[in-house]
């Protein structure tokens, strides 16, 4: 047995990244095979970019048919025969099966099995967040059959693999993928890889909780809600938390590899230790801001290039803009573009922006263009994004802005509703119009910050 909870994935924390054009982002198709290699092998942070962004792209209504469709991608594509994820039930406390997928003829774990039942020293195993991985039956120890193996026995695969799923250190699930038909071995790179798949379904399952919460109590809303601004935040925020984790992974890896070969580079390695310690701070801060979010109902401001601010956003949505084949253009002028901000909120209500923009160009059948513009007027800073879309219908102009306002056919109709928010409350204005040739454009106003001389 390989009780992998002391290999390197629990020490490395996670990060933020810088995420390279994603490889796989631009092809319309995949074979199971190409996410079998992406999983294994070198381009594995444009996988999790894909993983990570197609959970944020989706409503919360289809989270769930999405980590099934995810499932089955990676039984099939590592040539598996069978994956499940097992949740904590709310009420008994244990580990229940909620998705279960399997091929043809193998024997599928059903939807609703406690998992103490067949195997309570795994289930316990689990719930203490650590991960179990057995290339053969004979490496499990004497323990694990603890319970009435002969109605349980049919369950059991040749080699299997199961990862926690955790929300900050608390486990709240497990997701395993195993092999029924043959044996094969785990390498430690492919069981961390998949302890961080773990990680990206336990965010958009927090993201879910988090939403479903918000709906038991959207009756009681005359305002944007905290909690509706916390679901919604947590999208696109544990996308930026996604890529980092990965990067973060390659680098460390790329050490790894360096220090195995005969003369290291030094020089090399040290590049990639900084590029760490950069996607480390970096993931702080997003934490931070978020911390900051929703201790106080004030942004914490803090003076902002505003360009910065838009530079990562296109970061972020970068990956999307390959897979959805949008052309997205940032023009700002040289000059600094000082706001008095919170980072993260900012990003958010920028962010939101721009992913309506994708939506509406890729409705249409005209040209897939969004721009963003920064630029100066008297004393505020604008931020314009611009989009060639069908536009705003103008009988709905005044309506958009309103909280759960959707024409769209799985839209929240948070997005917008929240952005005017973060905008007034950093004393500025958020305003739509339907541009004269085609699309529409949608503008920040923010006061200047006076730079000291
Ligand atoms: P959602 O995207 O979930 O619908 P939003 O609050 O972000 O929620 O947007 C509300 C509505 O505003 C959208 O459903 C759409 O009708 C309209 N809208 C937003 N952005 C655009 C855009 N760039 N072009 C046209 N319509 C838009």
């Amino acid at each position: 047995m390989k009780d992998l909870a002391g290999e390197p994935f629990n020490s490395v924390r996670p990060h933020i990244s810088i995420a390279k054009p994603s490889r796989l982002a631009s092809k319309t198709t995949r074979t199971h095979r190409s996410v079998g290699s992406l999983l294994e092998g070198k381009d594995f942070e444009p996988f999790v970019e894909e993983l990570s962004a197609s959970f944020v792209r989706v409503h919360v209504a289809d989270i769930g048919g999405e980590i099934d469709r995810w499932i089955r991608e990676i039984v099939l594509g590592l040539n598996l025969d069978r994956g499940a994820l097992a949740q904590i039930d709310a009420k008994s406390g244990k580990l229940v099966v909620r998705h279960s997928w399997s091929r043809d003829h193998i024997f599928k774990l059903p939807i609703g099995l406690e998992l103490a039942r067949p195997a309570p020293w795994f289930n316990r195993l689990l719930m203490s967040g650590r991960t179990l991985a057995f290339s053969k039956v004979s490496e499990l120890p004497p323990e694990f059959f603890d319970n009435d193996w002969k109605t349980y026995r049919r369950y059991l695969p040749k080699s299997n693999v199961t990862v926690p799923i955790r929300i900050g250190a608390e486990v709240v699930g497990a997701v395993g993928f195993g092999a029924v038909r043959k044996e094969r071995t785990w390498s430690p790179r492919l069981v961390r890889r998949l302890e961080l798949v773990g990680q990206i379904f336990g965010n958009a399952l927090e993201r879910r909780r988090a939403v479903e919460e918000n709906t038991l109590l959207r009756h009681e809303l005359g305002h944007v809600s905290r909690t509706a601004v916390m679901g919604e935040l947590m999208a696109s925020l544990t996308h930026q938390l996604n890529q980092p984790i990965a990067a973060i992974m390659m680098n460390a890896e790329e050490i790894q590899n360096m220090l195995d070969s005969a003369q290291p580079d030094l020089g090399h390695i040290r590049a990639a230790v900084g590029d760490i310690i950069q996607d480390d701070l970096r993931a702080t801060e997003t934490i931070k801001g978020l911390r900051s979010f929703f201790r106080k109902s004030e942004a914490a401001k803090t003076p902002l290039n505003l360009r910065d601010v838009v530079v990562e956003v296109m970061r972020t949505v970068r990956s999307d803009a390959l897979f959805r084949h949008v052309s997205l253009t940032f023009e700002a002028p040289g000059a600094r573009m000082l706001v008095a901000g919170d980072r993260i909120q900012l990003q958010h209500a920028i962010l939101n922006l721009v992913l309506n923009a994708f939506d509406a160009v890729s409705e249409g059948e005209g040209p897939r263009e969004v721009s963003i513009n920064i630029g100066v007027d008297k004393d505020q800073i604008t931020a314009a994004v611009r989009d060639s879309g069908n536009g705003i219908d103008p009988a709905m102009i005044a309506q958009i802005f309103e909280p759960f306002f959707t024409t769209k056919p799985k839209g929240m109709g948070m997005g917008l509703a929240i952005a005017r928010s973060i905008i007034k409350a950093h004393g500025g204005q958020l305003s739509a119009r339907r541009n004269r040739d085609r699309g529409s454009t949608f503008e920040i106003r923010l006061p200047a910050l006076q730079e000291k001389i």
